[in-house]
């Protein structure tokens, strides 16, 4: 699978393998710098490939506790909603779109 082999090693905390069908806590460093630490609800499904350290979200929570993990998968929730939303925006202006051109259709059949 692509991730482990782009996570040199497997869960940070306990070495264990991470499962590319499961979710992981991942670290790596921004183009600037900074660190960006987040939840990936299915590792496998990763399109960057610049995460540096994995770790299961059971051993994270270990480290950093429930809260801080709750935080990372609520911003992951909160992300992929901003995703969905923008999608169902783009789906119904096609709609509108598609129904004007009916509309344009139907009346230019309507003058046949
Ligand atoms: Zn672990």
């Amino acid at each position: 699978m692509q991730q482990s082999r782009m996570l040199s090693s497997g869960c940070a905390v306990c070495g264990d393998e991470l499962d590319g069908e499961s979710a992981a806590v991942l670290e790596g460093t921004r183009k600037d710098g900074t660190t960006a630490i987040w939840y990936e609800p299915f590792l496998e499904d990763l399109r960057t490939s610049w995460p540096e350290r994995g770790t299961h979200p059971a051993c994270y929570a270990t480290q950093h506790g429930i809260d801080k993990l709750l935080e990372l998968i609520h911003t992951a929730d909160a992300r992929s909603r901003e995703g969905f939303y923008e999608m169902a925006n783009r789906v119904t202006d096609l709609e509108v779109k598609l129904d004007a051109n009916e509309k344009e259709a139907d009346k230019r059949s309507a003058l046949d």
